[in-house]
């Protein structure tokens, strides 16, 4: 059956977005693209975006289950899914359980160091300035986010990390870090009760392997990006590997 879509609203580096027939929705639509360092390595991946948009659908499912409310409402075909219309908050929250990546490049801290209680951070998501990252002091002073919605954010990413540890764990693959973007949703439709509905931050954008560290926990393989950033090895291979064991688990 053919997706229907209205007009593309916006097109990223992995996915595109589209209008859909009803205002508080959108129809995300997931590439075979790949990129890293701010798109300065390029390359595609067959079946890319049908595996991220599988991989995706199924956390983004688990936690709205679990009461982490996320823009994502269903899957429609392979590479396509229904998510909320939300105005995305220009910030990466990142939750670290070991040290890796830019952490280790930034401060020399050893790669592999366990981080207990996790770090979250949180960046200006910008590509011409590299994602720098932020102080709330600045993120405030920038006019990005409110101190209460940081507050807000960091308790989510939190909790929602709680969560993909856990989900990860069932189907042996470990969680190192990972990437998350929140958005502002305010829906036109009234709620449940004829009431409007106050704007509020949910959970937005995706959780794949392209936004999250993680190992096999019996092999220590790598399934996610890095595989591709710092060509270690057969990234198809790693995605879908990720993919059966959290369908699987
Ligand atoms: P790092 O800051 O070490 O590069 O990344 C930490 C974690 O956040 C990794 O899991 C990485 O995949 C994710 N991450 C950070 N920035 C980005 C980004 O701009 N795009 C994507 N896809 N993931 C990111």
């Amino acid at each position: 059956m053919e997706v229907s879509k209205g007009e593309l609203l916006y097109e990223g580096k992995a996915k595109r977005l589209y209008h859909s027939a009803d205002p508080d929705e959108l129809v995300m639509e997931f590439k075979d693209s790949l990129t890293a360092f701010d798109a300065v390595k390029k390359g595609t991946l067959e079946q890319k975006g049908a595996i991220n948009n599988r991989i995706s659908a199924f956390l983004m499912s688990e936690l709205n289950a679990a009461g982490i409310e996320t823009s994502f409402i269903k899957r429609l075909d392979d590479t396509h899914s229904l998510v909320r219309n939300v105005r995305i908050v220009p910030l990466e929250v990142i939750v670290r359980y070991e040290a890796h990546g830019s952490l280790c490049r930034r401060y020399g801290i050893a790669a592999g160091t366990v981080i207990d209680p996790p770090l979250v951070e949180t960046g200006y998501k910008n590509d011409a300035l590299h994602d720098p990252f932020l102080t709330d002091e600045i993120a405030v002073l920038m006019g990005l986010a409110t101190r209460d919605e940081l507050a807000r954010l960091r308790y989510l990413a939190l909790i929602a990390g709680e969560k993909l540890k856990e989900i990860y764990a069932r189907a042996g693959v470990r969680l190192l870090d990972f990437k998350l973007e929140f958005g502002r949703y305010s829906p036109v439709q009234p709620g449940p009760d004829g009431q409007s509905q106050p704007t509020r931050l949910i959970l937005a954008d995706e959780i794949t392997p392209d936004t999250c560290r993680l190992v096999d926990s019996a092999t220590g393989e790598k399934l996610d990006k890095d595989l591709f950033r710092f060509d270690l090895g057969d990234i198809g291979e790693g995605y879908r590997k990720l993919l059966s064991k959290i369908e699987g688990a």
